[in-house]
């Protein structure tokens, strides 16, 4: 099992795009699934798992689906 699929936490690509693991592609996804990280390398990407406390504390949200649910006080 991976360690890399903690609920709310992102991966970010060089050029500074942020994704959840459902939404960084399919050469991401299945490297999370072979375990991969916490730096996976893709023919296209190359992506840096950032843990559930760092997408809080920078209030990061998945350019895609954000469904990650931040509460602005
Ligand atoms: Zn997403």
């Amino acid at each position: 099992m991976s360690k890399y699929t903690a609920e709310k936490s992102v991966w970010i690509n060089e050029g500074g795009r942020v994704v959840c693991r459902n939404h960084g592609g399919d050469y991401l996804r299945s490297a999370i699934a072979h375990g991969d990280g916490p730096h996976i390398l893709t023919p296209l990407d190359d992506w840096l798992y950032h843990s559930p406390e760092i997408v809080t504390l920078h209030n990061l949200t998945c350019e895609d689906c954000q469904r990650i649910e931040v509460h602005d006080g």
